[in-house]
């Protein structure tokens, strides 16, 4: 579906482009009879008006009913007859298949180090996951130092009761701390957002760089899209999963990518950062 709404705009500018440089003026219309192009009529009120059928000089296309518009970019024109396609040069918005090595060398911009909680940690919920989601949080954690490798160290000795999710990201690399196939407890208890999702805490530490953590988030998504066959609908923020019990039940969360409390431009402009990288792995 997105290849389509991707081919038809590339599509139609190509056909465009063929129409407006095709060298021959066509003589004979679609159902062979010879139309004298540029024929016009006069109505009674002496306004001139194009005889359908008769070719259009401007256009280099036949003139639709009288008064109707004859150009279209949105359609195929009807003497190709709806079955003849034009001919799309492959230099026009044919893109080939990448490899996977693109999508592992996406991954190794993120620089991941696997580190994960023993297995006694109580942070180990040690239950299967299939993941069909990724839920993004930031820590608000403010404290110098509170990157990705202290919060690993956190998780590791159990300083942070049950709660564990999967990566957490800095502006330096992403600390995996559970393997993607065990649940986290980061969003709702027993709710779909642990059962079900990937879990990634972005740093917020003094003198990390805010774009350098989202830029980083933005790409284990996508690569972790890639890995699990996750689509775009199903990155989300934590706002996604509420907590019963909780006022609000909405956590707002990660509170720098939401607009007043809740999703909204900023967090799109994250979705098509990570749709982007996305794209650059997975056609
Ligand atoms: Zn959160």
């Amino acid at each position: 579906m997105r290849k389509a709404a991707l081919f038809l705009p590339t599509g139609g500018l190509a056909l465009a482009l063929i129409m407006a440089c095709s060298p021959d003026t066509p003589v004979v219309g679609a159902d062979d009879a010879y139309i004298p192009y540029g024929k016009r009529r006069v109505d009674a009120n002496g306004i001139s008006a194009p005889v359908p059928g008769s070719w259009d000089p401007i256009t280099n296309r036949p003139y639709g009913a009288a008064g109707a518009p004859t150009a279209s970019l949105n359609q195929p024109p009807s003497f190709y007859g709806g079955t003849r396609r034009p001919h799309v040069p492959p230099s026009s918005g044919y893109q080939p298949p990448v490899n996977r090595k693109s999508a592992y060398s996406l991954l190794k911009q993120v620089r991941v180090e696997k580190d994960f909680l023993p297995y006694r940690a109580r942070g180990r919920t040690r239950r299967r996951m299939s993941p069909r989601y990724i839920t993004i949080h930031s820590t608000q954690n403010w404290s110098r130092g509170a990157d990705a490798r202290r919060h690993s160290l956190a998780l590791k000795r159990s300083k942070l009761g049950r709660l564990s999710w999967h990566y957490t990201t800095d502006q330096d690399r992403a600390v995996q701390h559970l393997p993607t196939s065990e649940q986290g407890n980061h969003a709702d208890y027993d709710g779909p957002g642990n059962k079900y999702s990937i879990g990634i805490e972005m740093c917020e530490n003094r003198g990390n760089s805010r774009s350098a953590t989202v830029d980083r988030t933005a790409k284990l998504a996508a690569w972790l899209m890639y890995q699990h066959d996750i689509p775009i609908s199903k990155v989300v923020p934590h706002y996604k999963w509420p907590r019963w019990g909780k006022r609000p039940p909405n956590k707002n969360c990660p509170h720098f990518l939401m607009t007043n409390g809740r999703p909204g431009a900023k967090w799109q402009g994250f979705k098509n950062k990570v749709l982007s990288y996305y794209r650059q792995i997975s056609r």
